[in-house]
């Protein structure tokens, strides 16, 4: 914990203890938050709300998931330390940092240049294995598949097939599924051509949409 600044320290505990009065449990969850620092993932205008419970602007439109979404999705993943992650949605980094916090191998990919571009060099500071691609999310990453688990963080129109097939049997994929709004899915690869699949409740996320972009 390097901050200096303990007014942000004391809203970083106490963000930490709504999480847990929201229903987190996981420790790994739970001691991943209490690692990053989400003010540093933000513009410093920012800083002063980095630890309510609200989704904050980015770049180009994006948004940073609230800190309840990050650790709801991160707790359904079930990870546990060494495995392969895959996220699609890169954005600030932050879900990226939280995973790996929690002792994930983390591979993030992101279709926009901009956040590709201001993202990379503050994740190689904060979380040095993280490997960070400039692509579409919907091909995955197929030069280190397969993954353990995959999470998506931008709402998809339908599960994306090479996600599927970029999971090892037994995995599990966090999908937020919908146009409008989403539900949070999660499905579990249980052979080479099924899984099965697990509503918990609905979102709002920004859209995953196709092919990478110059801006
Ligand atoms: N995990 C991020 C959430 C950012 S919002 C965080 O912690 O800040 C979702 C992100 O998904 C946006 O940055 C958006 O550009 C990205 N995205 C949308 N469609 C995508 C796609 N097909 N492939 C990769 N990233 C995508």
């Amino acid at each position: 914990m390097a901050t200096e600044n303990y007014l942000l320290l004391g809203q970083k505990k106490r963000m930490i203890e709504g999480l847990r009065e929201k229903g987190i449990t996981d420790e790994n969850v739970l001691g991943a938050f209490d690692k990053m620092e989400r003010h540093l993932f933000l513009e410093s205008l920012l800083w002063p709300r980095a630890y309510e419970d609200e989704a904050l602007k980015l770049a180009t439109d994006q948004t940073i998931s609230k800190p309840s979404t990050v650790a709801f999705q991160s707790q359904l993943l079930e990870v546990s330390k060494g495995m392969k992650v895959l996220e699609i949605g890169t954005g600030s980094g932050f879900q990226a940092a939280i995973l790996y916090a929690m002792g994930a191998r983390v591979f993030t990919v992101e279709r926009q240049i901009t956040l590709f571009n201001r993202t990379r060099p503050l994740l190689s500071k904060l979380a040095p294995t993280v490997v960070t691609r400039y692509g579409d999310g919907f091909k995955g990453f197929p030069q280190f598949a397969p993954y353990d688990r995959v999470i998506v963080t931008c709402g998809a129109p339908e599960i994306p097939q090479a996600l599927v097939e970029q999971l090892v049997v037994g995995g599990i994929m966090v999908i937020p599924v919908g146009e409008e709004s989403q539900v949070m899915k999660r499905i579990v690869k249980i052979s080479d051509s099924e899984y099965d699949e697990e509503d918990f409740g609905d979102f709002v996320f920004v859209p995953m949409l196709k092919e990478r972009v110059r801006r």
